[in-house]
C-alpha cells in the first residue's frame, strides 16, 4: 500500500528525522494561504502516488502567495504523467507546500526488502537526487549496500560506515547515523515494503533533512495498523483494481485485449507467458484465488468486461478446489447480465469438467472451450485476430 509524501514525512518527523515545513492543501486558496505562512517563498509539490515528479513540472519553487495560487490552479485537476505512472498520468488533488530549502548536496537513502536474501537492505549512494536509476545502470559502484541481520538489526558501526562511504563526517556522520536508525525503526514498527528518502540533504545550513519521503506498507500487515486505510488516497488508484479489492481479488491492469481470469499466481503468470508466446496481448492480471465461490467469479468477470479494452477473454481455471460447474455458472451469470457478445475461450481441468463445459456450450454465449492452455491461448489470439 502506498501513501502520499507529506503522510511519510509526518511518519519520519514522528520518528525524530528532520523534514521541512510544510502544509498539504486541498484548494489553490490554500496553496495561497499556506504560501503566506511559509513567508511567500517556497516550494509546491504535487502529491500522487508516483516519483519522478520534478522532472514533469510537479514540484516548483515559487517567490510569492500569488505565485502560489496561480500554479496550485494549474495543478489541480491535472493529470501529471511522470515515468513512473504510465502514458495516463495521475491526477493531483492535494499539494504540499513546503520551506524552501537551501541546499548543498543531495544523496540517496532508502530500506527495503531484498526478496534474493529474504532480508532487508540499506541502499545509500552520494549520488542523490531524481536521477538514482541512471547511477545505478551506468555506476553501481557509487551505490552503496547493506544487508540487514534481521537478529541483531542494523548496527550502529554498519550505519556509520555507509554514513563515512557518503563522505559525511564528524557531527553530520553522526546525525547521519541516528536518522539511519531511526528509519530501520521506521520500517520495522510501521511493517514497510519500503522507505526511500530522494533526496535526502545537507542543507547549506549543515543540517541533514529529508526532502522527500516514500513509504510502502506491507499489504499482509494492514491488518495490524487499524489507522492504514484511511490513509489511502483512493483517487490515486484504479476504479477496477478498487472493486478487486473489496472481493479479495487480484487484479493488475495491463496494456493488452484479452482479459485473463486465473486462479492462482503461478498459473495467472504462465498464461500470460503463454498468451505473449501466441502473439496475444493481455488486458489485466487477474487472480481469484483457489476457493473462490460462484459470486467472486462473476464479479471477476464484471471487473475484466468493465475494462473497454478488453476485446475478448480467456478463462484459465484448474478445479481443483472450485468444482468447474460453478466456475462455468459463475461465467454465464456474469456475461448475461452485462449483455457480453465479446468472445470467451474458457480451458479448465478438474471435478466436474465436462459438466462445465456442457454448460457453457449451452449458454449461447460467444464462447469456445479448450483442453490445454496452448490450445485456449492459440484460440483466443486467433479469435481477436
Ligand atoms: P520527485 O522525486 O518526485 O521528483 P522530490 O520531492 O524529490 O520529487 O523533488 C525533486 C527535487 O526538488 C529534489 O531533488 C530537490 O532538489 C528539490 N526539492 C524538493 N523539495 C524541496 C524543498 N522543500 N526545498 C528545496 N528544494 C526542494
Ligand atoms: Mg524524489
Amino acid at each position: 500500500m502506498n501513501i502520499h509524501e507529506y503522510q511519510a514525512k509526518e511518519i519520519l518527523s514522528s520518528y525524530g528525522i528532520p523534514v521541512p515545513r510544510g502544509r498539504v492543501a486541498l484548494t489553490s486558496d490554500q496553496v495561497e494561504r499556506a504560501a503566506k505562512e511559509m513567508g511567500g517563498r517556497c516550494v509546491i509539490k504535487a502529491q500522487i502516488y508516483a516519483g519522478g515528479r520534478g522532472k514533469a513540472g510537479g514540484v516548483r519553487l515559487v517567490h510569492h502567495p500569488e505565485q502560489a495560487q496561480d500554479y496550485g490552479k494549474e495543478l489541480f485537476g491535472k493529470r501529471l504523467v511522470t515515468p513512473q505512472t504510465g502514458p495516463e498520468g495521475l491526477k493531483v488533488r492535494r499539494i504540499l507546500v513546503e520551506e524552501a530549502v537551501e541546499i548543498a548536496r543531495e544523496f540517496y537513502l532508502s530500506i527495503t526488502l531484498d526478496r534474493s536474501t529474504s532480508r532487508y537492505c540499506l541502499i545509500a549512494s552520494a549520488e542523490g537526487g531524481v536521477d538514482i536509476e541512471e547511477v545505478a545502470q551506468k555506476s553501481p559502484e557509487k551505490i552503496h549496500v547493506l544487508t540487514i541481520d534481521p537478529f541483531t538489526g542494523l548496527r550502529p558501526y554498519q550505519a556509520r560506515k555507509i554514513a563515512l562511504a557518503l563522505g559525511l563526517s564528524g557531527t553530520l556522520c553522526e546525525d547521519c547515523v541516528e536518522l539511519m536508525l531511526n528509519l530501520y525503526r521506521v520500517l520495522l514498527e510501521k511493517d514497510c515494503s519500503l522507505v526511500e528518502i530522494n533526496p535526502l540533504v545537507v542543507t547549506r545550513a549543515g543540517w541533514l533533512m529529508a526532502m522527500d519521503a516514500k513509504i510502502n506498507f506491507d499489504d499482509n500487515a494492514i491488518f495490524r495498523h487499524r489507522e492504514y486505510p484511511d490513509m489511502m488516497d483512493y483517487s490515486q488508484l484504479d476504479t477496477l483494481e478498487i472493486n478487486a479489492g473489496k472481493y479479495d481479488l487480484s487484479y493488475i491492469k495491463l496494456s493488452g485485449n484479452i482479459g485473463c481470469m486465473v486462479n492462482g499466481a503461478g498459473l495467472a503468470m504462465a498464461t500470460l507467458d503463454v498468451l505473449k508466446e501466441c502473439g496475444g496481448e493481455p488486458a489485466n492480471f487477474l487472480d481469484v484465488g483457489g476457493g473462490a465461490t460462484r459470486e467472486k467469479v462473476a464479479e471477476a468477470f464484471k471487473i475484466i468486461l468493465e475494462d473497454s479494452d478488453v476485446k475478448g477473454v480467456f478463462v484459465n481455471i484448474f478445479g481443483g478446489i472450485m468444482r468447474c460447474d460453478v466456475i462455468a455458472q459463475g461465467i454465464i451469470e456474469a456475461a448475461s447480465e452485462v449483455h457480453c457478445t465479446l468472445p470467451i475461450v474458457v480451458r479448465m481441468d478438474g471435478s466436474k469438467v465436462e459438466e462445465g463445459k456442457h454448460l457453457l456450450l449451452e449458454s449461447g454465449l460467444n464462447v469456445q472451450t479448450a483442453d490445454s492452455l496452448g490450445e485456449g491461448a492459440e484460440r483466443i489470439v486467433k479469435m481477436l485476430g
